[in-house]
């Protein structure tokens, strides 16, 4: 599709700009420009494909009406992703596919039209390639990547909307935990669930978000830094954080981590360190790992490591679980050897200093 392309009127002056790049944290440092998308029912139904009018422009304000759907009845879906820097100065984007299928898996789920994935990788492309200047100059920089979906239709009745909008916006990006690499202690949601079978768990959608939050502030209430949820039928079942996947390292040289069952959310981080861990010899079984299992062994010593995964902060170890029934500690409470090695691995293969033997890594 060709893009139009709308002039900034006022871009960022270079001094202001490098100076928030400097050290942006994670989720305020926004860059000058977005993509957006239109996507029309109407144009659909007369042969089109219902996408149109594929711009870059500024970042600015989207006027929406306020009976647009997504207000009302949460029709919205989102990706993260993140583009790196090489030593040849170029940059290149970590598995941007399967971002673009998990996006329209996610569509499906909440009745969302699909969006042509060489479309979707061609948006995310002309995103970074346009504000490339805001890739910060810190080791560990990154601009992470949010393409995003909403019903933007004025309508009340409840049904798929007829028409939304696609943007691709870009954040400056550091380190998500402030820090560095530190292991988090977790809280084990009693009192809440993030996903049941048949909801949707396994769609990137921001309700899974909303849902979370006040087990999330509860989490931190008890001193914690993130929750983790059970399973909704049983409360037995580990399943993953508010929004990273788990592994459990164990001694014998298997590891475990919680099925696809529709309501863990398929991390690409997860599946890229299945294949990972199975590369350094580990035996990886996709299957249920519960509460008490992992109390139990983390006592006797036969669980090593906890690993926790996702983009935005990569590998992070867990170190302490705590609940109304008391914590346990895993390991030494510190940073596994396996936690490190993982992360060393794929933030190597990210940024190009390790050959990538798996075709992941996809230049701009
Ligand atoms: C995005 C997300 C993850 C991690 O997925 P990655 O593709 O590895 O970034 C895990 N859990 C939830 C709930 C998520 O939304």
């Amino acid at each position: 599709m060709q893009f139009t392309t709308i002039p900034h009127p006022a871009p960022t002056p270079d001094a202001e700009r490098e100076a928030a790049i400097a050290d942006p944290g994670f989720g305020t440092v926004f860059t000058d420009h977005m993509v957006t998308i239109d996507y029309d029912e109407a144009d659909k139904e007369a042969g089109g494909t219902g996408w149109h009018s594929p711009t870059i422009g500024p970042r600015v304000p989207i006027p929406l009406d306020p009976a647009a759907s997504v207000l009302h009845y949460a029709q919205e879906i989102f990706e993260g992703m993140k583009a790196f820097t090489h030593a040849d100065g170029g940059m290149a984007m970590f598995r941007p596919e399967a971002n673009a299928s998990r996006f329209n898996a996610s569509a499906r789920r909440m009745a969302m039209p699909e969006i042509p994935e060489e479309l979707f990788l061609e948006a995310v492309r002309l995103a970074v390639k346009t504000d490339a200047k805001w890739m910060p100059p810190v080791d560990g920089g990154s601009l992470y990547i949010r393409p995003f979906m909403f019903a933007s239709e004025a309508f009340l009745g409840v049904r798929p909307a007829r028409q939304y909008k696609f943007v691709v916006i870009l954040v400056s990006t550091s380190n998500y935990f402030k820090g560095g690499v530190n292991p988090v202690k977790i809280w084990v949601s009693q009192d809440y669930v993030r996903a049941a079978p048949g909801g949707t768990g396994a769609a990137k959608t921001g309700g899974n978000y909303a849902a979370s939050l006040v087990p999330q502030a509860e989490a931190i209430s008890k001193g914690c830094d993130q929750v983790v949820f059970l399973d909704a039928a049983n409360h037995k079942w580990v399943e993953e954080l508010g929004g990273m996947n788990l592994f459990f390292i164990r001694r014998d040289g298997s590891v475990i981590t919680p099925p696809l069952t529709g309501t863990i959310l398929p991390g690409i981080t997860r599946d890229s360190l299945i294949a990972m861990l199975r590369e350094e010899g580990l035996e990886v079984r996709e299957e249920p790992y519960s509460i008490d299992q992992w109390r139990t062994e983390a006592e006797s010593g036969e669980l090593l490591e906890t690993l926790a995964c996702g983009t935005a902060a990569v590998v992070t170890p867990v170190g302490t679980v705590a609940s109304p029934d008391g914590e346990f500690t895993i390991g030494t409470g510190g940073i596994g050897q396996m936690a490190m090695k993982m992360r060393e691995r794929l933030v190597g293969l990210q940024n190009g200093q390790i050959g990538d033997q798996h075709g992941w890594v996809m230049r701009v």
